[in-house]
């Protein structure tokens, strides 16, 4: 064997693109199969979901404007879309306290990709949420790091902040610097929801332990679906304009979910800190991976974004394209929720998002049961994951008797 002896071991488990392709087929050869595999909007009929508006802004654009190289450390326009994308009306507030840069990343999973790798130094450990997007696991492994978990909601259905302050003080006892992983919100997998109080909860972590650092990793990927009024997610992260100085934050945007441009793999890592030559190093040192990695990001996903989001038609019709597409999502969700109430199935607390979540003691063999069911979905350590993002509303609602019944069946 040539390969490396750290690397030769690795094997996707529960590959949820292959598992996704799998069912993909299957779902073409008969039209019974739900196929709630991946994290792909899908309309009704079952094709990929697409923004007028980024098709429209996608059609518009020069062979430069598609093809040529772009600086590693990204274009002036394609960052300030990107942070104006993710802090929007807020952005104005946030450059009075703060220093802030992007740098683009194929997708979102390049940002986490730079924060493991460039935040953490070897063998210290990042904290997860319990119930989470376990490609986060691999991510992690790859650059180097360990990592814990804390239990992301508590019994009464609300974020378990005690649960994160534990597992803070029990880090602090091995490494000083903490990074905190919030996907918030629509969290995949469960679909929960954090509330406004608990971003002052959560940035007061670092008010309270003023001897340790403190880096929150935000996930923000399903921030797009949350509600309709954008600026209520908005004034949460611009929260962070007031953290202390032990505390930096970094956003995880991704271009995937906010306007489907899943395979074009385009997001971003923004920085945001009190401190200038913070950011300065941000720039310089992330431009460096980016280069010595992929080199740099897809023009076109770049350029798709840039001119979405900083032309005033373009925008406000994708604003209001993403209002639609939630409402699509969120007929899914209580067509799943009333039915499941009717059948007694259990469902993780879910307020919004691609996800829902039915708590099982063996997920994977509740997944693999499934498929007799003609039922396709995602066994995390967990739970088991139904993408209500592709599937429509009728197998919605279909869902939750055939899960029950196959519950009831594995007992
Ligand atoms: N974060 C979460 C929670 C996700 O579910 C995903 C994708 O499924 C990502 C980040 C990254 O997506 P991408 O790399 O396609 O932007």
């Amino acid at each position: 064997m040539f390969i490396n002896d750290t690397k030769k071991n690795n094997k996707l488990k529960n590959n949820i693109l292959a598992l996704g392709a799998e069912a993909a087929k299957l779902k073409a050869e008969d039209n019974e199969v739900i196929n709630a595999t991946s994290g792909m909007l899908k309309n009704e009929d079952g094709s990929l979901f697409e923004f007028a508006s980024v098709k429209k802004a996608a059609n518009n654009l020069s062979t430069k404007d598609k093809y040529a190289y772009v600086d590693s450390g990204g274009t002036p326009t394609y960052n300030k879309a990107a942070v104006s994308w993710v802090f929007g009306k807020y952005l104005e507030e946030i450059e009075k306290e703060c220093y802030y840069a992007a740098i683009p990343t194929p997708g979102g999973s390049g940002a986490l990709h730079l924060a493991f790798s460039n935040y953490l130094d070897d063998g210290e450990t990042v904290l997860l949420p319990d119930h989470m997007w376990e490609n986060y696991l691999n991510m992690a492994k790859e650059a180097y790091i360990k990592t814990d978990t804390y239990r992301l909601f508590n019994e009464e259905d609300a974020f378990d902040i005690a649960s994160l302050i534990n597992k803070v003080n029990n880090l602090k006892e091995k490494q000083n610097k903490i990074m905190i992983l919030i996907n918030d919100p629509c969290e995949n997998p469960t679909g929960f929801c954090m509330q406004e109080d608990d971003y002052d909860k959560l940035i007061n972590i670092a008010r309270d332990n003023p001897n340790n650092n403190f880096i929150y990793l935000m996930d923000v990927a399903y921030f797009d679906f949350y509600n309709a009024d954008p600026n209520i997610i908005r004034s949460r992260y611009a929260k962070f304009k007031d953290m202390p100085n032990n505390a930096f934050a970094l956003f995880v945007f991704s271009g995937s979910k906010s306007f489907g441009l899943y395979g074009l793999r385009i997001g971003a890592l923004i920085g945001l800190s009190k401190n200038k030559e913070e950011i300065e190093t941000f720039k310089a040192a992330n431009s460096y991976s980016c280069r010595a990695t992929w080199s740099a990001c897809s023009t076109l996903g770049m350029s798709i974004i840039e001119h979405l989001v900083l032309n005033e038609e373009y925008r406000e019709n994708y604003e209001e394209e993403v209002k639609q597409a939630s409402k699509m999502l969120e007929a899914r969700s209580l067509a799943f929720m009333e039915s499941a109430k009717e059948v007694g199935l259990k469902v993780l607390p879910y307020e919004r998002g691609f996800f829902i979540c039915i708590p099982s003691d063996n997920p994977e063999k509740l997944m693999n049961a499934l498929h007799e069911d003609k039922i396709h979905a995602i066994a995390t350590k967990t739970c088991l994951r139904l993408a209500l993002c592709s599937v429509n509303k009728n197998e919605a609602s279909r869902m939750p008797r055939l899960i029950k019944n196959r519950i009831d069946l594995l007992k």
